[in-house]
């Protein structure tokens, strides 16, 4: 079997949707689990809702009740009036209304999960209406009876025995009667409870599925034409990398490249499943493959770019040396206020960390060091990683930019520069 994931950008809009079913109309006569993800940037306006609300600002239903009717707009061009997938989508936005009605108590993390899971809900619920309407044989299944995770709220870790166990009881029997459509990003604890992966992680819930089903490939269906070698949102005349590494894709991932989340090679590599990346606008092109043994490994310089990013330097206010003491200290901190560094480098009495500027845990986490180390930041940065790089490319990425840190490996060099 094979798993297929559509993101987003895929379903914006009712004509994604169309075209999602002439994607599927290629596939007939295939075996299909296929993950979906929230329609367009609905998560990000999901987001909102939960901070509005957490925040008692007031827009929290404002923002629910506009972002509930563009859902059932697009549902509209797509199913006749009184189609039964009106009130399923309707009761996906009432578990909101619900939650709005009573006052914050939960945790921020517990609270978002709640909210922000109701996008794959509704998206899922939409797509497997429409394409059942259209003459497919699609079964929608609620991805929190397979995918099993702890109560990390917000960053569900995936019970592995339990999640492999659930599959393979399961879906088997679903496939016979059709393919089995189903939520990204969402996962179940053993108290029912919904959990989400962590912002982008559809692609690794395809992934998850595979692995646990032993899958043929999966395929994630993407608005670009494959891995291309620079996102193309700030870098001129990509190429697109026809095959690549599981090795390669982590490292790039892991970077900052955004074209899949990064926790999806690793299960796929242990299992050796084929990764393709295509285009959901030109289905008939071949799109990259990463996979194992690929010989002639691309030696292009591939580019990576994490923009928003702040630079913070600490040192002890006492003039101890940066030790592991020191560092066990600033760590601990990190991780409590979720603070992920990109880049580190540490020198005697200071060390250094570029990180993703999000400000809700950046100023906590300075406020906690405030007390025993000196700080200095510089925002308004970028990270720039060049993967074999060589000197021309270097030369050509950062003329006119002032480069603020630095770091070489033999791959890889990466600068925090100026944006
Ligand atoms: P999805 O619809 O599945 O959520 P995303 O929007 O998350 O898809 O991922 C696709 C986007 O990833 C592209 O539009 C592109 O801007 C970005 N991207 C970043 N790095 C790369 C890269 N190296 N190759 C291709 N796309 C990239
Ligand atoms: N909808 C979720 C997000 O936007 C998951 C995903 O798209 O992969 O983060
Ligand atoms: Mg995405």
């Amino acid at each position: 079997m094979k798993v297929f994931k559509f993101g987003g950008a895929s379903i914006k809009d009712a004509e994604g949707f169309r075209n999602v079913k002439r994607i599927l109309d290629f596939y007939t006569k295939d075996e299909l689990i296929i993950i979906v993800s929230a329609l367009g940037k609905t998560t990000n306006a999901l987001e909102q809702i939960a901070t509005a609300y957490i925040n008692k600002t007031g827009e929290a239903i404002g923002l629910l009740n506009k972002l509930r009717a563009h859902h059932f707009e697009i549902l509209s061009s797509l199913l006749p009036e009184n189609h039964p997938a009106f009130d399923e989508l309707n009761n996906s936005f009432v578990e909101i209304d619900w939650i709005l009605e009573d006052e914050p108590s939960d945790s921020y993390d517990y609270i978002y999960d709640q909210i922000v899971s109701i996008g794959e809900m509704a998206s899922t619920k939409m797509l497997s209406a429409f394409l059942n309407e259209n003459g497919m044989k699609v079964q929608w299944k609620d991805a929190r009876d397979f995918i099993k995770t702890d109560n990390n709220y917000r960053e569900g870790k995936i019970d592995w025995d339990k999640t492999e166990r659930n599959c393979q009881d399961k879906i088997p029997a679903i496939l016979k009667q059709g393919w089995m459509l189903t939520q990204g990003f969402i996962g179940g604890t053993t108290e029912n409870l919904t959990t989400t992966l962590g912002r982008e992680g559809s692609d690794y819930s395809a992934a998850v599925i595979a692995y646990c089903m032993n899958a043929e490939s999966v395929t994630i269906w993407k608005d670009v034409p494959g891995v291309l070698n620079a996102d193309p949102r700030y870098f001129t005349d990509p190429k697109k990398i026809n095959e690549l590494s599981y090795k390669e894709a982590i490292e790039m991932t892991f970077y900052g490249a955004t074209v899949i989340h990064p926790k999806t090679m690793k299960p796929l590599q242990n299992k050796n499943i084929p990764l393709h990346v295509k285009s959901f606008l030109y289905p008939e092109l071949d799109g990259s493959v990463i996979r194992e043994n690929v010989v002639n490994e691309n030696v292009i310089p591939v580019l990576v770019l994490k923009p928003e990013q702040i630079l913070i330097s600490v040192s002890p206010k006492d003039f101890s040396f940066m030790d592991e003491e020191n560092l066990e200290n600033i760590f601990n901190l990190m991780v409590k206020h979720r603070v992920h560094f990109n880049m580190m480098q540490n020198a005697a009495i200071s060390v250094s960390f570029c990180a993703d500027h999000i400000p809700q845990r950046i100023h906590p986490f300075l406020e906690a060091l405030s007390s025993q180390y000196k700080i200095l930041t510089n925002d308004g940065l970028q990270l720039l990683t060049i993967r074999h790089y060589n000197d021309e490319v270097i030369q050509q990425l950062t003329a006119n930019r002032k480069i603020l840190l630095e770091q070489k490996t033999r791959q890889t060099i990466q600068m925090v520069v100026n944006s």
